[in-house]
C-alpha cells in the first residue's frame, strides 16, 4: 500500500460516520500511474438498510422544512462548494483521472454554477398552482437513492441531490465504487452546511451489492440512476417489483451531422475537441460524426490532423488535454473497439491500440479517428466511452438522419449547418433528448435526457426539478374556490 493510501471504515449516515460492518474493502487507484489512493468498504445490506431508514426517519421533518429553508440550504451548499473547489478538483484529478484543468472548470465549477441555479430556479417554482377548482401540490417524491457514475462525479451527483433535496426529498447516495472519495467530502460539506442528520446519507459499495440493496429497500421510494444501458435495465427491473419511480440517465451513441452547407472546419474542430473532452468519458460525445460522401475525405483529413494535436499526459499538468483511462479494464475495452474498427475495415487515420509514447504505466490511450465506418461496423453501433471518433459518409440529409437514428440510443446530437432554420429541422428529426446547433454551448437550464435506451426523464432546469416531485391534486369546495375566477362559478 502506498504510503498516502487512506482506509476507511465508515458511511455516512444519519449526520455522523458510522462503522460499516463490510469484511471487504474496495482499493481506489490513482488511474494516472494505478497507484493506490484509498480502501473504501465494500457496502453491506445493513449499510444499505442504516442509511435508507435514516433518510426514511428524516424525511417527513425536511418535506415540511419551508421551502425557503431549504433554498437556503443549497445556497450556503453552492458557497461551501466554491471555497472547497480546488480541493474537490484534486480529489476529482486523483481518482477520476481527469486532466486539472476540465476537473476545475466542467467538473467542479459548473456542479457549484448548477447548484447556484437550481437555488434561484427553486425560488420561482410552483410548488401549487391552481386548476379550476383544484389546488395543485409539488409533494417531495420521498426518499431518493441517488446512484452514480465515476466520469463526472460530483456534478452528476448534485445534479439529482440539489433537486432532490429543494423539493424537499431526504437521499441516500451510492457513488461509483470508482471514485468515492469526492462524495466523502461532499457529506462533510452538507453536514458544514447546516443539513439535519438523515437528510443526505452516503453509502459506498458496489452497484450489485449496497446499489442493488438501496433500489430493493422498502424505506427507498425513488430510484435516480445515471449509469450504463445494463445497471439501468436492472434497477428497472428490480425497481418495478415495488412499483417505484425511477429515473435513468443512460449511455448513448450520438451523431453529429455535418450538413453540405455547413463551416466543415468549424464542425469537425468541435467534434475532434468533444471526442477528447474528459479523455472521452462523456455520455454526450458525438462518437458518430456524419457527413456528406463528397466531403468525407477532406472531414477525415482535417479531423486526423486536429486529433494528433491533443496532448495525452499526467492530468495534474495543466497543458494535459487527455489524461488517463478510469481502470484497466476501460483501456482494454477501448483497445479492443480500436482493433475491432480495424479487423472490420474502417481506416485508421490517427491514434490506434498502442499506448502513447512514454505512458505504458497508467490507463492511457491515444484519440483514434476512423473514418469510411459504415453502419454495421461494431465501432458504429456500441457506446466506445474512450476517445474514438467515427466518421461515416451519407448521400442525401435523409440518409444522414437514418443513420443517425439507427441506434437503441438517444441522449444527444449535433447539427452543423449555415442555415439555422434546415438545421433545427434536422435537429427536430433527430430521436434524442438535447441537440446541438452549430455549437451551442451545454447550459444547465436545458432540461438534459435521453429517449429510447439512454433513459426516462429529465435532469437539469424546471423539469429536472419536477423529477423529485410527486403531484397531488386537492379539489376545493366551490364556495371557497369561487373568488379565483368566474370560470369556477360556470363549472358550479
Ligand atoms: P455503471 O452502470 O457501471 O455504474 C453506474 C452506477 O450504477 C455505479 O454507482 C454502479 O455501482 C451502479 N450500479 C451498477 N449496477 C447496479 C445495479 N444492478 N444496481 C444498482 N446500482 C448499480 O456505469 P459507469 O461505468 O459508472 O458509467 C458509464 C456509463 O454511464 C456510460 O454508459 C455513460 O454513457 C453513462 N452516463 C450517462 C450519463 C447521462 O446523463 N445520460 C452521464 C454520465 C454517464
Amino acid at each position: 500500500m502506498g504510503r498516502s493510501a487512506q482506509v476507511f471504515t465508515a458511511q455516512w449516515i444519519d449526520g455522523d460516520w458510522r462503522p460499516s460492518d463490510a469484511v471487504d474493502g474496495i482499493d481506489v487507484l490513482d488511474p494516472s500511474d494505478e497507484s493506490l489512493l484509498a480502501v473504501v468498504p465494500a457496502g453491506t445490506l445493513d449499510d444499505a438498510r442504516r442509511a435508507a431508514e435514516a433518510a426514511r426517519a428524516a424525511q417527513p421533518r425536511w418535506a415540511a422544512t419551508p421551502v425557503k429553508d431549504r433554498i437556503a440550504f443549497v445556497e450556503r451548499l453552492a458557497r461551501r462548494l466554491s471555497e472547497r473547489a480546488g480541493e474537490l478538483a484534486e480529489v476529482i484529478v486523483s481518482e477520476v483521472g481527469a486532466p486539472v484543468t476540465v476537473a476545475r472548470q466542467a467538473q467542479v465549477g459548473l456542479a457549484v454554477a448548477m447548484t447556484e441555479s437550481f437555488a434561484e430556479l427553486a425560488t420561482g417554482f410552483a410548488f401549487e398552482r391552481r386548476a379550476g377548482n383544484s389546488l395543485v401540490l409539488r409533494e417531495p417524491a420521498g426518499v431518493v437513492a441517488a446512484i452514480t457514475p465515476w466520469n463526472v462525479p460530483l456534478l452528476l451527483t448534485l445534479q439529482k441531490v440539489v433537486p432532490a433535496l429543494l423539493a424537499g426529498c431526504a437521499v441516500v447516495h451510492k457513488p461509483s465504487e470508482l471514485t468515492p472519495l469526492n462524495a466523502y467530502l461532499l457529506a462533510e460539506i452538507t453536514a458544514e452546511c447546516g443539513l439535519p442528520p438523515g437528510v443526505f446519507n452516503v453509502v459506498v459499495g458496489t452497484g450489485e451489492g449496497a446499489g442493488a440493496d438501496l433500489v430493493r429497500s422498502p424505506d427507498v421510494d425513488m430510484v435516480s440512476l445515471t449509469g450504463s444501458v445494463r445497471a439501468g435495465r436492472q434497477v428497472a427491473s428490480m425497481a418495478a417489483r415495488r412499483v417505484k419511480r425511477v429515473h435513468l440517465e443512460l449511455g448513448g451513441k450520438n451523431a453529429g451531422i455535418l450538413l453540405d452547407d455547413a463551416d466543415l472546419r468549424l464542425g469537425v474542430a468541435a467534434t475532434v475537441d468533444q471526442m477528447c473532452f474528459n479523455t472521452g468519458q462523456a455520455c454526450l460525445q458525438w462518437s458518430r460524426l456524419l457527413v456528406p460522401a463528397d466531403r468525407h475525405d477532406e472531414a477525415a483529413e482535417l479531423a486526423a490532423g486536429l486529433a494528433g494535436r491533443y496532448r495525452v499526459g499526467d492530468p495534474r499538468d495543466p497543458d494535459t488535454d487527455l489524461g488517463p483511462l478510469i481502470s484497466d479494464q476501460a483501456r482494454e475495452r477501448v483497445r479492443g473497439y480500436i482493433a475491432t474498427g480495424v479487423a472490420e475495415g474502417a481506416t485508421l487515420l490517427a491514434g490506434g491500440e498502442e499506448a502513447p509514447e512514454g505512458r505504458e504505466r497508467g490507463y492511457y490511450v491515444r484519440p483514434t479517428v476512423f473514418s469510411e465506418v459504415r453502419e454495421t461496423m461494431t465501432i458504429a453501433k456500441e457506446e466506445i466511452f474512450g476517445p474514438v471518433l467515427s466518421i461515416m459518409p451519407y448521400r442525401d440529409e435523409d440518409e444522414a438522419i437514418e443513420i443517425a437514428n439507427n441506434t437503441p440510443y438517444g441522449l444527444h446530437g449535433a447539427v452543423w449547418s449555415a442555415d439555422i432554420g434546415r438545421a433545427r429541422h434536422v435537429a427536430t428529426r433527430m430521436r434524442v433528448g438535447q441537440v446541438d446547433i452549430n455549437g451551442g454551448p451545454f447550459n444547465i437550464l436545458a432540461p438534459f435526457g435521453g429517449v429510447k435506451q439512454s433513459g426516462i426523464g429529465r435532469e437539469c432546469g424546471v423539469e429536472g426539478l419536477e423529477e423529485f416531485c410527486e403531484t397531488k391534486s386537492l379539489q376545493l369546495p366551490v364556495d371557497v374556490a369561487a373568488p379565483v375566477g368566474p370560470r369556477l362559478r360556470a363549472h358550479a
